[in-house]
């Protein structure tokens, strides 16, 4: 459920239509609705209420400042994978014991800075890493709590892109290598073991892969509790898919996906901690754009859109599906057209949608791509020097803009020429 509707014949963002975002802020433009936020970071909240928990909100699914105070004020945690994402959280109010830090290739600055700024725990994704921030912590008279990711070696059933815990995949240690790797870390200065960390990929859409993979962490607590590890907390990382179409069948829901860790691992006695990234802000937003030409052409008619793959990667990167819906409402009955919804980018990858059935449309018109909250903004760059996309964030009848778009100005000044040029 999200909180965009149609009311009075056009698409509103909770009690604000987006007819005047786009006029007061243009397009393109990400719209993010705070109620929608609220309500799914509610619902994994709820999901896990049988247990001492954190959910640990996904930054790199969407790391505007506002979205993540938003997330933080609720009680959220945050997982950050970069130095970035960290100074983000932070800035955001986000103590640094509510923040876990994931990620195969953390430096050694990066470590610095969290250990320096505080840290829940570091999900540790390989020996040479281990080894280095052992290194780090100790020079810094710090023990630090560690957590190592494993690698289940499970079939997420989700696009390859977005795997992550087949054994071919770069993430984690082999789960059989745990025992030898858990025993190193309890040998080495300046770290803490407090747990164990899986993630196994995004979007997912089915429990049964979630289920065989927090098996194995169950049946891994127990044999490293025999080792004598101190197996307190439990990271079973993101990945709850959403549906990305109106039309399809639903994901499981926030609450189902609570029962199977129950199952699962729920007789440890461990804290728990959850990633979600898309399953909270994926349906919180929508990516506004305006129609610039329709152009007919051969058996086709493209819809030529002022928003673009710089703005929204997905389309290009995975071939995602995002629902495109006109912000004034279809009359019902009313016979559609068939469109290629395009972007501007010199770049055929730039097409958002083949033959999707829209109403009449003309230059001037909005449109909508939904489900955009998620590896939208985020992912935005500024590619044929288009400024980079704005942000704004809803909240009953009041919306901010949350993100400026740069003026060309501001994009040139970042640029410097040498003096012997
Ligand atoms: C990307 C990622 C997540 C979030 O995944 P979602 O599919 O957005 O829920 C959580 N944990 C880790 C380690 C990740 O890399």
């Amino acid at each position: 459920m999200d909180h965009f509707n149609y009311r009075d014949g056009a698409l509103w963002a909770e009690d604000v239509p987006l007819t005047r975002i786009a006029a007061e802020v243009g397009t393109p433009v990400y719209v993010y609705s705070t109620a929608t936020l609220t309500r799914h970071f509610g619902l994994f909240r709820q999901a896990l209420e049988w247990t001492d928990h954190l959910v640990c909100f996904a930054v790199k699914a969407n790391s505007n400042l506002a979205v993540l105070k938003l997330m933080g004020d609720l009680g959220a945690g945050m997982d950050v994978v970069s130095g970035g994402e960290y100074a983000r959280a932070k800035a955001a109010g986000v103590p640094g014991d509510r923040i876990v830090f994931s990620g195969v290739g953390k430096t050694l600055a990066e470590m610095r800075q969290a250990i320096e700024g505080g840290i829940r725990q570091f999900n540790i994704e390989s020996e040479p890493e281990m080894r280095a921030l052992s290194a780090l912590a100790a020079s810094m008279g710090a023990e630090v709590p560690i957590a190592v990711r494993v690698n289940p070696d499970v079939d997420a059933k989700t696009h390859e892109k977005i795997a992550t815990g087949k054994s071919e995949n770069k993430f984690g240690i082999p789960i059989a290598r745990a025992r030898e790797v858990y025993a190193e870390a309890a040998a080495l200065p300046g770290l803490k073991v407090v747990g164990i960390d899986v993630h196994i990929g995004s979007q997912l859409t089915d429990l049964d892969p979630y289920r065989q993979a927090y098996a194995k962490v169950a049946e891994l607590t127990q044999v490293l509790r025999g080792d004598g590890h101190a197996i307190t907390r439990l990271d079973l990382g993101g990945g709850l898919g959403i549906p990305y179409r109106r039309d399809n069948n639903v994901p499981p829901l926030p609450l189902e996906y609570g029962q199977v860790i129950r199952d699962a691992v729920g007789h440890l006695g461990c804290e728990i901690e959850i990633e979600p990234g898309r399953n909270i802000v994926g349906n919180a937003g929508v990516l506004l754009s305006q129609v610039i030409y329709v152009k007919e052409g051969e058996g086709r008619n493209f819809l030529i859109v002022d928003a673009a793959m710089n703005d929204l990667l997905r389309p290009a990167m995975y071939g995602a599906h995002h629902d495109i819906v006109p912000v004034v409402e279809p009359v019902a009955g009313s016979e559609g057209r068939s469109f290629d919804v395009v972007g501007p980018v010199c770049e055929s990858g730039d097409t958002f949608q083949k033959g999707t059935s829209l109403p009449d449309m003309a230059a001037g018109d909005l449109i909508a791509f939904r489900s955009a909250g998620a590896y939208g903004a985020v992912m935005a760059s500024e590619y044929n020097s288009r400024p980079l996309v704005p942000e704004v964030l809803v909240s009953g009848d009041q919306f901010a803009v949350i993100r400026a778009r740069p003026t060309y100005e501001d994009m040139l000044a970042r640029d410097s020429i040498p003096g012997w040029l």
